[in-house]
């Protein structure tokens, strides 16, 4: 406790010398994201590999190829660290049939994914939060099951990066639960992941955030030669997929636009996968998805859940879905040679560190509101405590000027109200809570304060 308080003393002794910049390591999470393993990414990826093809139709029952044999094999990885969670995590196959004449999937076809929860600590904590990544992979043509199918970066990556977090941490106490997933389907129209967010919607998880990992470990690009493993992209939506009609209201009568749920999850990815992984600079992308594509994520935010995608900063186009060949004295394919297991090792950290912090964090501030009775230049803010979880230490309050991308200043509050002197008009302002360690919650993103008798 005496260190909280330090802490926070020290905190504000920052703020108040006028530095921007906080940092507040949890030495707990530090050292997990030290603990992510390069050489067991890469035996990890070099496994999915052996496996010739995880092509969606591929050989189911056969052990050591194909993608039956991919899925038995992630989910036997995961089962391994229940006996180290003390019985709190639990893996399974979630299957779906997808396909049919005339469709992508030409025959009806009995598809797993494999998820692995770890259940919170706090029983009353309903918070889930889903790291996902794909298992499946393809080669040139869409429906070739037989040729090799490497998939090392594709998403090979984003699975490796997973089952080193399942590792790492189900020894450890986290308040929310947490799902790690990896889904089949996607190279053909992201059955995997839509299957899992109607199921979501339908249970009516309380997913306060889910990742999609897809291509976390190519770092220089194909014609322009770029090379960068120090830079990973977030996509995130502006305008939601999903939006009721008060949604909408909102958001115009707010120029809410750049603020909707997955971008300020982006930022917080950024800020807190910066906060603990060397050399790393998160680079948020403001759209959903490279130019006219989508991923996993996407149907998550089309059920209204907020979600979003990170990748490699460069791609490159003669690695994926190529079969492996020299032509013209160029490797085609995507072959594990061609991945920087540092980058998979950072991009994993980025994860960590981010899902960590969260999973530990108080739940949000509720009924966030801006007071707009009176006129004066001064800007009024207005919350309320989370009802579940851990009782917030406080709060943030953000602010950035209306073009700036990024929250410009963090103010610690300790009450559920805060008046600054800058205009409502020129800033956008957010709100946090944090507990006495340090760990955030994700910003929410203020309305219209709901006007109380005898108070406006
Ligand atoms: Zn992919």
């Amino acid at each position: 406790m005496k260190k909280n308080i330090l802490s926070i003393i020290l905190l504000l002794f920052i703020l108040s010398s006028g530095a921007q910049t906080i940092i507040n390591r949890d030495p707990e999470i530090k050292k997990m994201v030290d603990e992510i393993s390069r050489q067991k990414i890469e035996q990890h990826v070099r496994k999915m590999v052996s496996f010739h093809t995880r092509h969606n139709l591929s050989e189911q029952n056969d052990t050591a190829k194909g993608i039956g044999a991919a899925w038995n094999w992630i989910k036997a990885e995961m089962e391994k660290s229940i006996p180290v969670s003390g019985g709190r995590l639990e893996v399974k196959f979630e299957e779906y049939t997808v396909g049919g004449q005339g469709q992508r999937i030409a025959q009806e076809t009995k598809l797993k994914n494999v998820v692995a929860t770890l259940k919170g600590t706090d029983p009353n904590d309903d918070r889930i939060i889903l790291i996902s990544a794909h298992l499946d992979s393809r080669a040139a043509a869409d429906n070739d099951n037989k040729n090799f199918a490497p998939g090392a970066n594709d998403d090979a990556s984003g699975v490796a990066a997973i089952l080193e977090l399942v590792r790492i941490m189900s020894p450890g106490k986290f308040s929310a639960t947490i799902k790690f997933m990896a889904v089949s389907g996607e190279e053909h129209g992201l059955y995997g992941a839509k299957f899992m967010a109607a199921k979501a919607k339908q249970e009516k998880w309380n997913l306060i955030a889910m990742l999609n990992n897809d291509m976390i470990g190519n770092s220089g690009s194909s014609e322009t030669l770029l090379n960068d493993n120090m830079r990973v992209r977030v996509f995130s939506e502006g305008v939601p997929a999903f939006e009721t009609e008060q949604m909408t209201s909102l958001r115009k009568s707010t120029s809410g636009e750049n603020d909707s749920r997955a971008r300020q999850l982006a930022r917080y990815i950024k800020e807190t996968g910066e906060r603990y992984v060397e050399q790393m600079n998160v680079t948020l992308i403001f759209r959903n998805d490279r130019f006219g594509r989508g991923g996993d994520h996407t149907p998550f935010c089309q059920e209204g859940f907020t979600a979003v995608r990170l990748t490699e900063y460069n791609e490159n186009y003669d690695r994926t879905h190529k079969i492996p060949a020299v032509v013209n004295g160029i490797q085609l394919g995507d072959l594990p040679e061609y991945v920087d297991y540092e980058y998979v090792r950072k991009n994993a950290g980025v994860n960590l560190s981010s899902i960590v912090n969260l999973a530990l964090a108080p739940y949000e501030p509720v009924n966030c509101g801006m007071v707009t009775s009176g006129m004066t230049n001064k800007t009024t803010l207005r919350w309320e405590a989370p009802v579940k979880g851990v009782k917030p230490a406080g709060y943030y309050l953000l602010m950035r000027e209306t073009f700036q991308p990024l929250w410009e200043k963090k103010i610690f509050v300790t009450g559920t109200e805060i008046t600054v002197p800058y205009s409502k008009d020129n800033y956008f302002f957010g709100i946090q809570s944090v507990d006495a360690a340090g760990h955030e919650s994700v910003v929410v993103f203020p309305g219209q304060a709901r006007r109380q008798s005898g108070t406006n």
